[in-house]
């Protein structure tokens, strides 16, 4: 090991926490699996695995509407997920924890609930220019049939907000704020508290997509003074098909569903349907059981960890990594805000990004290329794709050191 990480978490419990994750034990294309693509989806513990497969190996059954002992357990397990999150998240209530399918759901949710009930020609929504598409096309869509108008703040070529302009585009035109607490293109930690702050001296809510910090470290709502938080299962070590959206409690009782059908309703006559309580009105149909049941699993191995351990552990191997990247001739890193968290984002003149990625994939190399649905922050920095090497506490700096010898590669190769 070329450096020790001194910072959050030791190197021998690194090597233990790595035996909790059976996928990383195994060879591709004859070299050790080096995983560096955790930005797209993480890797499941063997806890994970487990308590998806206990469900259904023993208490498969749906869930709130049966006396029966196993209706009553899973019953009990996937609302036990529903709390695990809420302490995760600091959230004052288990009733404002919705479970939908993942981070682009949660945004959909708030953009055709809250904003076709609010949201009327010429109110504006404010993003950011860094945000993932998912946060960038639910709002054009309602701008086409309503007619809001989406403002969005600038950033420096660091990645870092223009704040100034984020100040100067509020107004009383602003209906809400929807911004990525830590970027996926470029690693960037956003200043969600200040952000926060200065909407709410407006009164306009704030949405934090944090579908890229809940990972990585400690993620309080009210800390954080969010109104809406969403995030996706599979990017926390959880399963795919399964993430939250939280709300405050007074706006989602506002809100009107988003689907309908079984479970959302009190009662149904032909006449007229009353809806049911928080978080039920929101959750329509036979839900992610098994995935609920997994994420509440995820949230208290990630809990045993220690969030505040994880992200000075993988800030830590994020800063080795890009003193070792800014080091190679030919190597742009995108994206060096300073706070930012453990993304590694670069480009080579000398290469396209996806021969890159398939020079290192022969390696045994794991990494994303492409525009990671950030389209424009390619455009921001005019490059077509970058390489995007994205870190987990399961990352060691020899896996780092890896890529770089893998980039030798592809500079012995492209020149
Ligand atoms: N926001 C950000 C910042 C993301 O990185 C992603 C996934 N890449 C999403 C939202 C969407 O997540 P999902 O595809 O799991 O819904």
């Amino acid at each position: 090991m070329t450096t020790i990480m001194t910072d959050g978490l030791t190197a021998d419990a690194v090597a233990r926490i790595r035996q909790d994750f059976p996928v990383l034990d195994q060879l591709v294309n004859g070299r050790p699996l080096v995983y560096l693509d955790n930005a797209a989806t993480t890797q499941k513990p063997r806890a994970v695995i487990d308590a998806i497969s206990n469900y259904y190996l023993h208490n498969n059954s749906n869930v709130h509407r049966g006396v029966h002992t196993l209706s009553q357990r899973a019953t009990d397990d996937f609302e036990a997920g529903r709390e695990a999150i809420r302490r995760f998240i600091n959230a004052p209530d288990a009733g404002e924890v919705i479970y939908v399918r993942g981070a682009t759901e949660g945004l959909n949710l708030v953009a055709n609930s809250y904003g076709r009930k609010y949201f009327k020609a010429g109110d504006e929504v404010i993003i950011t220019g860094m945000e993932h598409h998912s946060n960038i096309v639910p709002w054009q869509i309602l701008g086409q049939e309503i007619g809001i108008r989406l403002r969005v703040i600038p950033f420096n070529d660091d990645g870092e907000l223009l704040m100034d302009e984020y100040e100067r585009m509020l107004n009383d035109r602003t209906r809400l704020v929807s911004v990525v607490h830590q970027s996926n293109a470029l690693g960037t930690v956003n200043p969600i508290e200040t952000i926060a702050e200065l909407a709410h001296a407006r009164g306009v809510p704030v949405m934090v997509d944090a579908a890229q910090s809940i990972p990585h470290m400690p993620v309080d709502v009210q800390a954080l003074g969010a109104d809406f938080l969403t995030f996706s299962g599979h990017k926390m070590y959880g399963p795919t098909g399964i993430g939250i959206l939280w709300g405050r409690a007074d706006l989602l009782n506002d809100m009107p569903p988003y689907q309908s059908g079984g479970e959302m309703i009190r009662s149904v006559t032909f006449e007229e349907t009353t809806y049911n309580v928080l978080p039920h009105k929101f959750e329509a149909g036979t839900p992610d059981i098994a995935g609920a049941i997994g994420l509440g699993a995820a949230v208290e191995y990630l809990e045993a960890i220690g969030m505040a351990r994880i992200s000075a552990y993988e800030r830590a191997l994020m800063r080795y990594g890009a003193e070792r990247l800014s080091g190679i001739e030919g190597v742009r890193l995108i994206g060096t805000a300073a706070e930012r968290g453990g993304i590694l984002s670069f480009y080579m003149e000398s290469a396209h990004a996806h021969d890159i990625g398939t020079i290192l994939d022969a390696e045994g190399i794991a990494v994303r290329t492409g525009h990671h649905c950030a389209q424009p922050v390619m455009a921001r920095y005019e490059v077509p794709a970058t390489v995007r090497a994205s870190l987990s506490f399961y990352n060691t700096t020899d896996e780092i050191d890896a890529l770089i010898k893998g980039i030798d590669r592809v500079i012995e190769v492209f020149g």
